[in-house]
């Protein structure tokens, strides 16, 4: 079996595994659909991020659909042949955090694809994976293998709505639309937001934030000023969703913030400076929204029952056999969003 391996900045190699076999209350999955993630990305470039760095050859990816091929012992509530999304988030279930039902924050987190820990989390970009039970979610026919691949990074999208507590009536501004904040659109239309207004810089991200449902895009390469006039009066949004990660973004829209709003900084950027004298003036509450769990399960149960549309994001696939060409087009924001391999 074969799998898609990082070993230094732009040395991408497809190599052979040895085929895994399920244990107990284990399953083993045939992978179908795997989506490239920003943070694979970073590995494939840069050979990490932050103070990340790969120290070891490791298989990315963690965006991934698939059938289950075959059950561990004691696994008898899904059959062989059951297509299914693959939650990478695999927390201990044990420490404090995950006792408090916060698993985003598990002390001892395995998550595909991650360069964090030493020995690293081997990723889920291979021909045949073995999972917890717990981590497969079946998906509807009708919901293909690249729709099912998209259910994390909804999940993240739903965790980072959660986050600004209810959007019924709210008016909601996004900044970056990226695939995360495309989903963003999508989870906060889902969730009651009356008006959604979406920048970013690149005609693709703003094309797509349109076809999902913002009600207006704004090119703030074409028009910097382009939020001007949301912020008369002392603003106009209840809610921003900051998923672009640059401190200019989150400048020119905290002015366009009315007083109370909450921000809910998704995006990273290393470090950003936050206006304080906007913070206080306005009163704004500017908080954190990292990773999911119980949002895969949600995720997966909005597609299932078509309350969500994820196809508009998928830009690109192609054989995993070709990953290197996959990853080289995934990294171009003007013509892509989600691009994904096939297994
Ligand atoms: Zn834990």
């Amino acid at each position: 079996m074969q799998a898609i391996i990082v070993h230094a900045p732009h040395d991408l190699r497809i190599e052979e595994l040895p085929t895994p076999t399920a244990q107990a209350g284990q399953l083993t999955v045939r992978i179908k659909a795997g989506g490239i993630c920003g943070s694979d990305l970073h590995y494939y470039h840069h050979g990490g991020f932050g103070t990340v760095r790969i120290k070891e050859p490791m298989v990315l990816g963690h965006e991934v659909s698939g059938v289950v091929s075959a059950c561990g012992a004691g696994v008898d509530d899904i059959a062989a042949g059951t297509r299914i999304a693959v939650s990478p988030s695999h927390p201990c279930g044990l420490c404090r955090y995950c006792q408090e039902g916060k698993q985003n924050h598990c002390l001892d987190m395995r998550f595909y694809g991650s360069a964090m820990r030493m020995p690293h989390v081997q990723g889920a970009f291979r021909e045949e994976i073995v999972i917890e039970r717990h981590q497969a979610h079946p998906v509807a026919d009708h919901v293909s293998d690249g729709e099912a691949a998209m259910a994390e990074p909804l999940s993240v999208a739903l965790h980072a709505v959660r986050r600004a507590g209810p959007l019924v009536g709210k008016r909601v501004l996004v900044t970056g639309c990226g695939p995360i904040g495309a989903l963003v659109i999508i989870a906060a239309r889902h969730a009651g937001a009356s008006e959604i207004v979406a920048t970013d810089i690149a005609p693709k991200a703003l094309q797509t934030a349109a076809a999902v449902g913002a009600d207006r895009v704004i090119d703030m390469a074409g028009t910097p000023d382009g939020l001007q006039d949301y912020a008369q009066g002392k603003g106009s949004f209840d809610v921003l969703f900051e998923v672009s990660g640059t401190e200019r973004a989150l400048r020119s829209a905290l002015e366009a913030m009315r007083p109370g709003a909450v921000v809910v900084q998704v995006g990273l950027g290393g470090e950003i400076s936050f206006p304080t004298n906007l913070l206080v003036a306005k009163e704004l509450e500017w908080r954190g929204a990292f990773r999911f769990h119980e949002e895969f399960a949600m995720a997966v149960e909005l597609m299932n029952r078509r309350l969500v549309d994820v196809k508009p994001l998928i830009s690109a696939s192609f054989p995993f056999t070709r990953a290197v060409e996959a990853f080289d087009v995934a990294g171009d924001r003007s013509s892509q969003m989600k691009v994904q391999l096939s297994f």
